[in-house]
């Protein structure tokens, strides 16, 4: 019974008419505007362009423009163009594996004539006429010859209105607009010397200098201040040669949208290249945060194979190990680089044992340390706080080690104390404090401050203006792109408010966390305002930290989890030194 009724209703094969075996083809090539926009930029790269500008109407959903100064196409081969698998770029097999140019499949032209209505208008420089056809669907129609400025300029109207099932999965015109933007910035790092620039709606989203430079195109992108603290790397392996920007450790942001890789001039995603660039920073930097990068790789072509997607934005590397093992050194170099160097102070002394220490003491809070009877506070003259499973002796300061670890006595041992995770601790407490309705203490500018966001930190801002005056933040949208930033908390004045305001609006376009939003983004002011590690400080003010410290709820972690301290107990320290068996 259930065979027959199966039978019934299958349907019998059918070959699909042509018109909608494009449309299907062209899927896997066109998802959504940002796909345009990307084939159609690496076609003018391929085109030797050395200007191209990018307009969007509604998204790119009413039209996308792409013009460049490139070296035009010839009028005998425009039809050629809209033709499935036709291209200039690939002639036999073997170029295959010698690919240079971004394109060699033809298939854009074609799949984006059968999801749009596209015009396409080219000039070689030198000629008198340039050409113009009109094509939808297979159909490719000639209109008169004009005269036009040397290069190529495709302009793609009602994407997807013939194809609605892909209408549904777009995403809302701004979304779609920062994936396009995403595609132009992320061009604009692998060419520098390319002038892009990007409009939506006639109001201009992005551009870059085109001076050839990375650092003035990044600068454009994530801020003058922090691409002047960016890394060079640079490492050759064989064949393959590493080089590019990246951040020290000091420098992070909460997700890895900052870190781009670029194979042969082709922005690619490879899980790979970010695993070999985190492994560089590994204990450098906390759970969850994750280094800026501008990484280029360059080898031959045929140690590469980019053919594994029809985007071609995913490549196998034919000897992947070295790759990894390139990157992985240049950027770990980078890293080395930015640490104090080694000394003979206490923190560094490597005693057998005190990992287990750091073990014990941050798996077993209630342990020895605490069970301790607290020392009575002779000095400060207050009541000895009550004892908590979590509270820390008091401590006496005896100084610095490596301009990090605050090193001092308490009842039960030697103390290290991370100067920088105690006072984030002290100032996350503090500012928690204060009750939901009373802002924390700001402080106004005398002069706003511009800063440029992205559009996911600029559509942020303008649903939480609000919630930021709680946390001493007054800003307000500037432009298209911007804001003016008004007051900051008090406690980060000496800090750097104003990425520290792109993490807090990075931190409320991440989708489905706005519950825990204030919390973490106190953390985040406390982090910036904390003491840094490699900052030198006065035996008072280490006092003042320790004591504050010790006034808090939860003084053995900072608000990251991480531990404000470790004890080397003194039954440890006698079994180290060999006075008790
Ligand atoms: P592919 O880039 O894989 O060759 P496309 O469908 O993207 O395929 O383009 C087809 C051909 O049209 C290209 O090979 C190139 O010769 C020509 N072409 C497309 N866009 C441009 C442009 N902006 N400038 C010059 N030639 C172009
Ligand atoms: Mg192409």
């Amino acid at each position: 019974m259930g065979m027959v009724a199966t039978a019934e209703r299958r349907a019998p094969i059918r070959r699909l008419d042509a018109a909608l075996a494009a449309k299907v083809a062209a899927g896997e090539v066109i998802e959504r505007p940002a796909s345009v926009v990307k084939e159609l930029l690496e076609n003018s790269i391929d085109a030797g362009a050395t200007r191209v500008r990018v307009e969007l109407a509604e998204g790119g959903q009413a039209l996308i423009r792409v013009q460049d100064d490139g070296h035009g196409i010839p009028p005998e081969e425009v039809e050629l163009a809209f033709q499935r698998h036709a291209t200039s770029k690939m002639a036999a097999l073997d170029d295959l594996f010698q690919m240079r140019t971004l394109g060699f499949r033809g298939e854009a032209l074609p799949s984006i004539a059968a999801v749009a209505e596209v015009e396409l208008a080219s000039c070689r420089p030198g000629d008198a006429h340039g050409t113009v056809v009109q094509a939808h669907g297979a159909a490719v129609t000639r209109l008169s010859p004009r005269g036009l400025p040397p290069g190529t300029t495709i302009t793609v109207r009602d994407l997807f209105s013939a194809v609605p099932a892909r209408l549904k999965y777009l995403k809302s015109r701004s979304g779609e607009v920062a994936a396009a933007q995403s595609v132009v910035a992320h061009y604009a790092m692998a060419y520098p010397a390319l002038r892009l620039s990007l409009y939506s709606d006639g109001r201009p989203i992005f551009s870059s200098p085109g001076t050839g430079r990375l650092e003035d195109v990044l600068a454009a992108l994530y801020g003058a201040d922090v691409t002047a603290r960016m890394l060079e790397i640079d490492a050759e392996h064989r064949d393959t040669r590493v080089w590019g920007l990246v951040t020290p450790p000091d420098v992070s942001r909460p997700s890895r949208a900052y870190q781009s890789f670029f194979v042969n001039g082709r922005w690619v995603r490879n899980r790979m290249l970010a695993v070999a660039l985190e492994e560089a920073y590994h204990t450098h930097l906390m759970v969850g945060r994750h280094p800026i990068a501008v990484v280029y790789i360059a080898l031959p072509p045929d140690l590469v194979d980019v053919n594994v997607h029809p985007t071609k934005s995913e490549v196998k590397f034919l000897y992947d190990r070295e790759v990894f093992a390139a990157l992985r050194g240049a950027a770990g170099a980078a890293v080395l680089s930015t640490m104090p160097e080694p000394g003979k102070t206490l923190g560094e002394i490597d005693l057998p044992g005190a990992e287990g220490a750091v073990e014990q003491q941050a798996l077993g809070l209630d342990g020895e340390a605490s069970a301790m009877p607290l020392a009575a506070r002779d000095e400060a003259g207050g009541p000895a706080p009550r004892p908590r499973a979590d509270m820390m002796p008091v401590l006496r300061v005896l100084g610095q080690a490596n301009s990090l670890y605050i090193i001092a006595e308490g009842p039960d041992g030697v103390y290290m104390v991370d100067q920088h995770a105690a006072h984030e601790r002290v100032i996350f407490d503090e500012l928690m404090a204060a009750a939901p309705g009373h802002p924390i203490e700001a402080q106004f500018l005398l002069e706003p401050l511009a800063a440029e966001l992205t559009v996911a930190q600029f559509e942020a801002l303008e649903t939480c203006a609000e919630d930021l005056v709680e946390l001493g933040f007054a800003a307000e949208p500037f432009g298209a792109a911007a804001c003016l930033v008004r007051a900051v908390p008090s406690v980060l004045a000496a800090g750097d408010p104003v990425e520290t305001l792109r993490e807090l609006l990075e931190g409320r376009a991440t989708k489905g966390e706005v519950a825990d939003w204030r919390e973490r983004s106190l953390t985040t002011i406390a982090c910036k305002s904390a003491v840094k590690a490699g900052q030198p400080l006065a035996l008072e003010e280490m006092r003042q930290l320790v004591y504050r410290l010790e006034t808090t709820a939860r003084p053995r972690t900072c608000p990251h989890g991480r531990p404000t301290m470790i004890l080397l107990s003194a039954s440890q320290l006698e079994r180290e030194f060999g006075r008790r068996g």
